[in-house]
C-alpha cells in the first residue's frame, strides 16, 4: 500500500510518536510524506520515506496528484485545527480529493491509530482490487 504521512507543525511530535509506535506496520508499506514531516519521521525511525516538497511549498498538492491518479491508498494527516495555515486551500483540496476518490483519511491521532490497526489486519485489501479494475 502507498501511504502518505503529513503533519502540521504543532502536530509533528505526534506523528513522530505515532511512527515510532507503528513502525512495525508502516515498514511493510511504501511511505510518502511532505518534506519536513518525512525528514523528522526518517530521523526518528529510519523508515524509508519518499519526501515531497514541504506542505506550504506544494507537498500537499503533490500528494493530491497521486490520489487523483489512484496511486495513494491511505492518507494520515495530523492537522492543527487551532492555527491558520498559509496553504489552507491546498489542505482543503487534499482532503476533498480523498473524499472524491474514496481514500481512507485520518486527520488526528485517534483516527490514525484505528486506521493503522485496520491496515495491519488487512482491512484495506480492497484498494488492490480498485487499483486493478481502474488500471
Ligand atoms: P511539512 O508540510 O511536512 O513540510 O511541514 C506539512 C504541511 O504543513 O502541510
Amino acid at each position: 500500500m502507498n501511504i502518505a504521512l503529513i503533519a502540521h507543525d504543532k502536530k509533528k511530535q505526534d506523528i513522530i510518536s505515532f511512527s515510532i509506535a507503528y513502525k512495525h506496520v508502516l515498514q511493510k508499506h511504501n511511505l510518502y510524506a511532505t518534506g519536513t514531516t518525512g525528514k523528522l519521521i526518517n530521523e526518528a525511525t529510519d523508515l524509508r520515506i519518499h519526501r515531497f516538497q514541504s506542505g506550504p511549498l506544494g507537498g500537499d498538492q503533490q500528494i493530491g496528484a497521486m490520489i487523483a491518479n489512484n496511486e495513494m491508498d491511505m492518507v494520515i494527516f495530523f492537522r492543527d485545527p487551532l492555527t491558520a495555515q498559509p496553504h489552507e486551500p491546498d489542505v482543503s483540496a487534499l482532503m476533498r480529493l480523498c473524499d472524491v476518490h474514496l481514500i481512507p483519511l485520518a486527520t488526528n491521532l485517534a483516527a490514525a491509530e484505528i486506521t493503522v490497526r485496520a491496515l495491519e489486519r488487512g482491512d484495506f485489501q480492497w484498494r488492490e482490487i480498485v487499483k486493478r479494475t481502474k488500471a
